[in-house]
């Protein structure tokens, strides 16, 4: 299995607009991230978590020529508002499956009420299966990749972070539950929020996600949707060993 990550980023991406702070500036390609996506690539099936607001820009620049099925963890703008961007990918191969909770279909519903509930006939609108998918109920894509939808808390909202195997994806999120706890530990790889280094309302922060990669015990962990707090190599330094930021285009094989 391959993870490919497609943004690292924060809701605001990194550089901030207008910001002229020693991360936003800095020249380091590690620095630049786009909203929060990944690709996962296993055994021909390929899986895009969330279609992020850059999902145009990540799909050329990861070279994405088809999508199997695509997860989403949250209806939030930074997650979500690349959907229309799947069409070239439906002109060529048809619909895809679509995989959220209860409140994210709600949203979905509602802000892209034109895919559901079109007003003009015509071409040209997003073609997707929706699936529903609850808190620990597997499923499978393909024949090889099982997917166990998992739940967190991002203030008051669920959010669903995703288990493929022995990997786990876990974004956006203040808190998480004994019981998804308990089907995260000794991971070989875990994917976790990380949004900056001081404490925030509706995300782990630094200190908070080490505490949680401590008591989860994965292999190896990657922190994610970073903000501009964090400067890839100063704060690289500071890392458990088994702990790495994780940067746009980076490929973990496990
Ligand atoms: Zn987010
Ligand atoms: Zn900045
Ligand atoms: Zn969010």
């Amino acid at each position: 299995m391959k993870l490919t990550f497609l943004g690292t980023g924060t809701s605001t991406g990194v550089p901030s607009i207008g910001c002229d702070c020693e991360t936003c500036v800095s020249t380091d390609p590690r620095d630049k991230r786009l909203r929060q996506s990944a690709l996962i690539d296993h055994e021909g099936k390929k899986v895009l978590i969330d279609t992020s607001i850059d999902f145009r820009q990540q799909a050329l620049r990861a070279g994405i020529d088809r999508l199997d099925a695509i997860l989403i963890t949250h209806c939030h703008v930074d997650h979500v508002f690349g959907l229309d961007d799947i069409r070239p990918l439906n002109f060529r191969h048809g619909a895809m499956g679509v995989y959220a909770n209860e409140p994210a279909w709600t949203d979905l519903r509602r802000i892209f009420e034109y895919i559901f509930n079109p007003t003009h006939v015509g071409g040209g609108l997003p073609q997707l299966v929706p699936h529903l998918v609850t808190h620990n109920s597997p499923f499978s894509i393909g024949n090889d990749l099982t997917v166990t939808p998992l739940e967190v808390t991002h203030g008051k909202l669920p959010v669903i972070a995703y288990r493929f195997n022995d990997f786990g994806y876990v974004t956006d999120l203040k808190v998480m539950p004994t019981d998804t706890k308990d089907h995260l530990r000794d991971l070989d790889v875990l994917a976790l929020d990380c949004v900056r280094i001081k404490p925030h309302s509706t995300h782990l922060c630094l200190e908070e996600s080490l505490a949680l990669i401590e008591e989860l015990k994965p292999k190896r962990a990657f922190l994610i949707h970073l903000n501009h707090d964090i400067l890839h190599e100063r704060e690289s330094r500071n890392l458990p060993d088994n702990v790495d930021l994780a940067y746009d285009g980076l490929t973990i094989e496990a």
